[in-house]
């Protein structure tokens, strides 16, 4: 029996969760991620149902010598979430989401989905900045950022945590709030997966919906400059109740097309007025932007996201949009290789933007327009095509670029330590001193890695 398998026979008794290698019926399932381009082979999958679950995989993993990759949502495009002959702590198994409506506070597990949380405090009339995308996880989002249709109006996902327990490397457990734990809680909000295994959360949250104001409005392609230069100048006078993004996509019956997407998180009647001018630009060929529920604004973008569609993403900010970069963006994607392929410009701005660089870990506070160029396609025999036209464009438009970088958008190439540094900016030199503290021997590294200092 080898060392592996003999540790899952001495620990499978007390493991609540499940404890998976290559030769059991789950495991070609549950070694899969989002990506579809991430092919990786774990030695060992321990799918956890609780902390004392986690704890005993990272001393087991320790004790074998394994790399340690830890799956939340498994959305990363980076493919961080498993890892080549390693131990995965996969929490797809802990999804649990509790409301106290009173005090508006929502716990979640460690492997809770947007669409998860969303339904347990829609239920209520409430919500907390999430991921527009329903079947992200809320760890991944969260402890790199997290923006979504909330972001202007009540910051980050990871400005309204209140606490995050969390299983450090030696398997204890630590609960990190403002108060306890202080240097770990400013350090996981923004520092990723480099500081522990979160094993939930909890959240403030928002009276918002159930109905609010939003959708989608889209124009052939030959206007997309003209309507890129309204989306530039329309989102400087958006309030804070709006996120707003623009995309350039091919529509399902294979029209390329320049879409704009907004959500008003405030009252019917103000998000109708807020939104008139989107609506009435130009002839849209289609407009479904009105009424909806919250819960289905969060899913309206799901389907251009198909799991195990192959992925390679490249994103930068742009604190402005010249007329130089709309000619680049537009040039650039009238050469993409498959109709799954896009690019989005999200429009950053209100409350995340208005917290101090230093206040968290996460350094992109900047006002201006992240732009994603999310390659896209299907067949693996088409990989060399997705991946240079993605990295062409990011070439292209690295004239208009900031300084910074979303660092949830990293594919794998882009861990490196210049990478680093376009996460992380100032505040990297007292992450790695917090990391000394509670990880020193870098045990959790599969992330956009902060090494000790
Ligand atoms: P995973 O791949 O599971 O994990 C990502 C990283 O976090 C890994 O390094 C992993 O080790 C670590 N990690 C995961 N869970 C834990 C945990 N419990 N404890 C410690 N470390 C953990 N981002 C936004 O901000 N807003 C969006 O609207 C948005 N939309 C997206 C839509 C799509 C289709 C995709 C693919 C991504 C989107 N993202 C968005 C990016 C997203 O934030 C990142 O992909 C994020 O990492 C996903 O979290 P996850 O838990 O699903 O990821």
């Amino acid at each position: 029996m080898s060392l592996i398998a003999s540790a899952v026979k001495d620990l499978s008794p007390m493991f609540a969760g499940r404890l998976i290698q290559p030769n059991d019926a789950p495991y070609n399932d549950a070694r899969l991620i989002h990506n579809g381009m991430i092919d990786k082979r774990p030695a060992l999958i321990a799918q956890c149902r609780g902390t004392a679950d986690i704890s005993d995989a990272i001393k087991l993993a320790k004790s074998l010598g394994l790399e340690i990759a830890v799956r939340g949502g498994g959305h990363n495009v980076g493919g961080r979430a498993t890892v080549e002959g390693g131990l995965m702590i996969d929490l797809s198994l802990m999804r649990g989401v509790h409301v106290d409506p009173a005090h508006k506070i929502a716990w979640a597990d460690g492997g809770t989905l947007w669409k998860d949380f969303n339904r347990e405090t829609q239920q209520f009339g409430l919500a907390t900045t999430g991921g527009v995308v329903s079947s992200t996880g809320v760890a991944g989002l969260t402890l790199g950022g997290g923006f979504g249709w909330l972001m202007p109006k009540y910051g980050m996902a990871l400005d309204n945590l209140r606490a995050v327990k969390l299983v450090l490397a030696d398997g204890s457990v630590t609960r990190a709030t403002r108060d306890d734990h202080s240097d770990l809680f400013w350090a996981v909000r923004g520092g990723g997966g480099n500081f522990g295994v979160a094993a939930s959360f909890e959240f403030d949250l928002h009276d918002v919906g159930p109905m609010v104001f939003g959708g989608l409005v889209a124009h052939p392609i030959d206007r997309a400059k003209d309507v890129l230069k309204f989306f530039r100048d329309h989102t400087q006078t958006l309030s804070d109740d709006v996120f707003m993004v623009a995309a350039l996509i091919t529509a399902p019956d294979g029209h390329k097309a320049i879409g704009l997407a907004a959500v008003h998180c405030g009252s019917l009647a103000d998000g109708e007025k807020a939104l008139k001018p989107v609506k009435g630009f130009g002839s849209p060929v289609l407009d479904v932007m009105g009424p909806m529920p919250y819960n289905a604004a969060n899913m309206m973008l799901d389907e251009s996201f198909p799991k195990g569609g192959r992925c390679y993403w490249k994103s930068n900010f742009m604190p402005t949009l010249s007329d130089a970069a709309i000619d680049t963006l537009v040039d650039q994607f009238m050469r993409n290789p498959s109709p799954l392929c896009g690019i989005v410009l999200e429009y950053f701005h209100g409350a995340a933007t208005r917290v101090p660089v230093d206040a968290t870990a996460y350094a992109l506070r900047d006002q201006g327009f992240n732009v994603l160029i999310n390659s896209q396609w299907l067949d693996k025999a088409d990989d060399a095509k997705g991946t240079a036209w993605c990295q062409g464009t990011h070439q292209s438009l690295q004239p208009f670029v900031g300084a910074r970088r979303y660092m949830n958008y990293y594919s794998d190439d882009d861990m490196t330590d210049a990478g680093v540094s376009s996460a992380y900016g100032p505040n990297l030199p007292r992450l790695r001193q917090i990391k000394r503290k509670y990880d020193p021997d870098n045990v959790f590294h599969l992330n956009v890695n902060i090494t000790p200092q």
